[in-house]
C-alpha cells in the first residue's frame, strides 16, 4: 500500500464529503426547485438523530475499509499502472459483481422480517435526499461494505488506480441515486436518471433494487 494510493483515495473521500452537502443545498435551494423529482416533506425525523446515524455510518465504513486494506490490501491490491483497458475492465468487474450481490442483499432486506428490523429506517424517508444516502442501519452500512470488499477479493487484485475509479464511481451512484435532482444537462443524464429511478424505489418500494446497473433489475423483472 502506497502513500500516494491513500492520498488519492482520501481526495475520492473528499469530493463524496462535499457532494453531498452541495446537493442538500442544491435540493433546498429556490434556484434548483424547478429540478427536483420531488418537494422533500419535513423529515419525521429530529435532525440530531439523522445527523448522529449518518455521521456514524460514514466513519463506521471508513474504519472497516481500513482495516480492510490493512489486513488484504496486499491481495486486492497490486501497485503500478495496468493501462486503460485493464483499468476499465477491472473497475466494471468489481462493480458488476458488486451492484449483482447488492441487488440480491437489497432484495433479501425487503423480506418483511429484515425490512421491519433493519431496512425501514432507510424507507422512513420517502423523498430522499443526498444526506439519506448514508441514513441506514449499522447493520445495512456493514452489509453493504462487506459486499463491496467481497467483489474486491473475488475480483482482485486490481491496480491502485483500479480502486480508486472504482470506488470514486460506487460512491458517487450511492450519493446521487437519492440527490432528487434531475437537471437537464446533458452532463447530468446518468445522475438524472439515477435518481429517478431510486425514487421509484423509495416511493413504491419494490422495484429498482440495483444501485448502479439497471439490468439486474431487467433480469430479475424488478425495472420500473
Ligand atoms: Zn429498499
Ligand atoms: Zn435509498
Amino acid at each position: 500500500m502506497t502513500t500516494s494510493f491513500f492520498i488519492a483515495w482520501a481526495c475520492v473521500l473528499a469530493t463524496g464529503g462535499i457532494l453531498i452537502p452541495l446537493l442538500e443545498w442544491a435540493v433546498t435551494s429556490k434556484q434548483y426547485s424547478e429540478y427536483r423529482i420531488r418537494t422533500p416533506k419535513n423529515y419525521r425525523l429530529p435532525a440530531l438523530q439523522k445527523a448522529l446515524n449518518t455521521n456514524l455510518n460514514m466513519l463506521l465504513s471508513l474504519l472497516i475499509y481500513i482495516a480492510f486494506l490493512i489486513y488484504f490490501g496486499d491481495t486486492v491490491i497490486y501497485a503500478g499502472w495496468p493501462g486503460m483497458v485493464l483499468l476499465l475492465g477491472e473497475v466494471l468487474a468489481v462493480l458488476l459483481l458488486y451492484d449483482f450481490m447488492y441487488y440480491l442483499f437489497h432484495r433479501g432486506m425487503h423480506h418483511p422480517k429484515v425490512m421491519q428490523y433493519v431496512h425501514y429506517l432507510h424507507h422512513k424517508v420517502r423523498y430522499t435526499t443526498a444526506t439519506e444516502s448514508t441514513f441506514i442501519h449499522p447493520l445495512e452500512n456493514i452489509g453493504g461494505v462487506a459486499l463491496l470488499c467481497l467483489s474486491l477479493w473475488i475480483v482482485g487484485p486490481i491496480s491502485g488506480a483500479s480502486f480508486v475509479v472504482m470506488f470514486f464511481i460506487y460512491q458517487t451512484a450511492n450519493i446521487m441515486v437519492h440527490s432528487n435532482l434531475v437537471i437537464p444537462h446533458p452532463s447530468w443524464r446518468l445522475f438524472g436518471f439515477w435518481a429517478e429511478k431510486h425514487d421509484i424505489h423509495h416511493t413504491r418500494i419494490n422495484y429498482n433494487f440495483a444501485s448502479i446497473f439497471p439490468f439486474w433489475d431487467q433480469a430479475f423483472g424488478t425495472y420500473k
